[in-house]
């Protein structure tokens, strides 16, 4: 079985966007990835890469060093998914963190796998779990708690965490915070598979709207994402010098 595992594990394509390692998967190879790791014996970190984690990648050794491990690390956002084309080395799809939280809430429904939601402000990740739950009713949603915490709640959290061993923790507190925070705490955690999912809870929260289907298609979420929040412009910022980086690298 382990051997198996291990074999399966060497088979996920990679891409090198800018030097950094992204796996070519679709949903439905990281979704039996992450099926595989929930029976793995140490936790581990799946990371949704967008190109601002790219550009993050470049600039911070540790995310890096994430980077490079983790056993799945999916294609987030068209600015990555344009740059696999034009690196020629493609995506088959889009992975994101948003779509993953949905496509586990459905696994959780069909094979009762239990998953803990950790990020976003107070009440949200309740509302999102409420919201996730009218569609898929026998999902197994063991824990909910939001993203604002003090470092001294940190103990008890984890703890908390813990004593009701879920298989997956999705950590929904921007990147590279999530991924960090979940990788120091992995053994306290011992959760067999923790994700990054940024700002999904806010979706399904009824904090943010997703974009409809076409915008998504046409490569233009993070516009409306824009829109919606004024904030984000420190993020799309940096996406001429990725695409800038990507153009001359080729
Ligand atoms: N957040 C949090 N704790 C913090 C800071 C942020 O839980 O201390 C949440 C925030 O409310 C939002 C998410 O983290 O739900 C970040 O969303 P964003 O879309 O900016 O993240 P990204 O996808 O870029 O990582």
């Amino acid at each position: 079985m382990e051997s198996a595992l291990q074999e399966q594990e060497t088979t996920l394509q990679e891409a090198r966007i800018l030097g950094v390692r992204v796996h070519r998967v679709c949903m439905a190879e990281a979704l039996g990835r992450i099926e595989q790791l929930i029976q793995g014996s140490e936790p581990s970190l799946v990371i949704t890469a967008d190109a601002n984690a790219i550009l993050i990648a470049l600039e911070d050794a540790e995310f890096r060093e994430l980077m490079e491990t983790a056993p799945l690390v999916t294609a987030d956002g068209a600015g990555l998914t344009w740059a696999g084309r034009r690196l020629r080395q493609p995506f088959p799809e889009r992975v994101s963190g948003v779509d993953l939280v949905e496509q586990l809430t459905r696994l959780s429904h069909e094979k009762g796998y239990r998953l803990y939601f950790l990020g976003a402000a107070p009440g949200v990740a309740e509302r999102a779990a409420q919201n996730l739950l009218h569609k898929y009713p026998d999902a197994q949603i063991v824990g909910v708690q939001h993203g604002y915490f003090q470092p001294t709640d940190e103990p008890a959290l984890i703890a908390q965490i813990a004593a009701v061993r879920p298989d997956v923790l999705l950590v929904g507190m921007g990147m590279p915070r999530q991924e960090k925070w979940a990788w120091q705490h992995r053994h306290a955690l011992s959760v067999p598979v923790m994700i990054g999912v940024g700002g999904s809870f806010d979706v399904y929260g009824g904090v943010v709207k997703r974009a409809p289907y076409w915008v998504q298609r046409i490569g233009c979420e993070w516009l409306w994402r824009l829109l919606q929040d004024p904030r984000k412009i420190k993020k799309v910022r940096n996406l001429p010098r990725f695409a800038w980086q990507v153009w001359q690298a080729k």
